[in-house]
């Protein structure tokens, strides 16, 4: 067994603190990875409060994770010891329903198995996150990962970077195309490189007066402050696109309205209440709303072989682990320039 520190929280309402528990044996597809680094999902700071009803104590959380491959088990065939390797939010699906075959196993008709505060096909093994020193997986649930770019940077990818690659390619965001992102945090600011990247007119919706300059930086072409209803009228019936990234409760319908005639507001903010949304606003320009839940290994694989070509990686605050508490905090009042990323060296201390 594999002795592993780590952080764990004990209760919806207790800090995060050390904890150690062993991972299992390296199976015969197992790969074993040595953590260095861990990026920090608002999802985790939703979980480890029990934002969502779905918590399970304790709760080692972290699905943004790199590392080196360390050991691999006698049957692997895609990874050798050495290697960089990642592992985003899931760790495993059922491989048979028509989802896990279509390569969205994300959407697995039975579950897919998360990488934290979820269950193992046995039902019963409780899985613990990336805020540890090493992780066991089977080697179809893992990525590869190039030396080309600063691995520190690259861990977001594995959760922010696929959840808004993913859905701007559903929907096929193209040159010119006009895309609005909602937010500007870890998801949002993956998302404007994406949309800029992919040649959309970007417009970044943000409530943080002071995120403009960094907004345009990123690649937005255009920005507008929320608050500022004036503003708002002007961008009305114009977006073919909105990615809405906000994690916190809001009234979807105010940017509902900023579509043109069939556009698409993509949800993939998890707010922990629901919004409601109004018929007319969607009748009446033919629009949809979607969700968009992260994405499946082949094309987690794609984003992060198209990142390697294109240069992209995220925006990152490398922070100690004894750090994290107070990381939460900042990403509640917003004050994260683009994402908080754990150096593990300072779990091994
Ligand atoms: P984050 O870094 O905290 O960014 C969230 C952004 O939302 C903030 O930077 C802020 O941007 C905006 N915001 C926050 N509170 C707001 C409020 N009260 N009103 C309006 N805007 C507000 O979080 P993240 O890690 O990007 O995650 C965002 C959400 O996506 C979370 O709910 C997370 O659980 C969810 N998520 C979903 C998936 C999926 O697969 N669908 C995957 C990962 C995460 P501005 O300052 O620019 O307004
Ligand atoms: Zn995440
Ligand atoms: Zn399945």
């Amino acid at each position: 067994m594999a002795n592993t520190k780590a952080y764990a929280a004990q209760s919806a309402s207790a800090p995060l603190a050390p904890f150690n528990f062993d991972r299992r044996e390296v199976g015969a597809h197992d790969v074993q990875i040595e953590i260095l680094y861990c990026g920090v999902c608002h999802s985790d700071v939703h979980q480890v409060r029990n934002e969502w009803g779905n918590s399970i104590f304790p709760i080692v959380p972290g699905h943004e994770i790199v590392g080196r491959i360390i050991k691999i088990g006698d049957h692997v065939k895609k990874f050798s010891v050495g290697e960089l390797a990642g592992i985003g939010c899931f760790v495993d699906s059922c491989r048979e329903c028509p989802q896990c075959k279509a390569g969205l196993e994300q959407y697995c008709d039975v579950s897919m198995v998360s990488t934290y505060n979820g269950y193992e096909k046995d039902g019963k093994t409780v899985t613990y996150g990336g805020y540890s020193t090493n992780i066991i997986a089977d080697e179809n649930y893992v990525l590869k990962v190039s030396e080309k770019l600063p691995l520190h940077a690259v861990a977001p990818l594995l959760c922010a970077g696929i959840t808004t690659y993913s859905p701007l390619r559903h929907v096929g965001v193209k040159k010119g195309d006009k895309v609005a992102v909602v937010g500007l945090g870890g998801l949002g600011h993956m998302a404007v490189k994406f949309a800029a990247s992919f040649g959309a007119e970007v417009t970044m919706l943000s409530s943080s007066p002071s995120k403009e300059a960094d907004a345009k930086k990123l690649g937005a072409h255009h920005f507008v402050l929320t608050s500022n209803k004036e503003e708002l009228n002007k961008v009305k019936n114009t977006f073919d696109v909105i990615l809405n990234t906000v994690s916190a409760p809001h009234d979807y319908g105010t940017y509902l309205e900023l579509l043109t005639t069939n556009g698409t507001m993509i949800v993939v903010g998890a707010p922990p209440k629901a919004s409601e949304v109004s018929a007319f606003t969607l009748i009446m320009k033919r629009r949809s709303i979607i969700g968009s839940l992260i994405g499946g290994i082949a094309e987690t694989q794609e984003m992060l072989d198209y990142c390697a070509e294109h240069n992209i990686v995220s925006e990152v605050e490398v922070i100690d682990i004894s750090d994290i508490n107070q990381a939460y905090e900042r990403m509640l009042k917003n004050d994260v320039k683009y994402r908080f990323v754990i150096d593990i060296a300072s779990l091994k201390n």
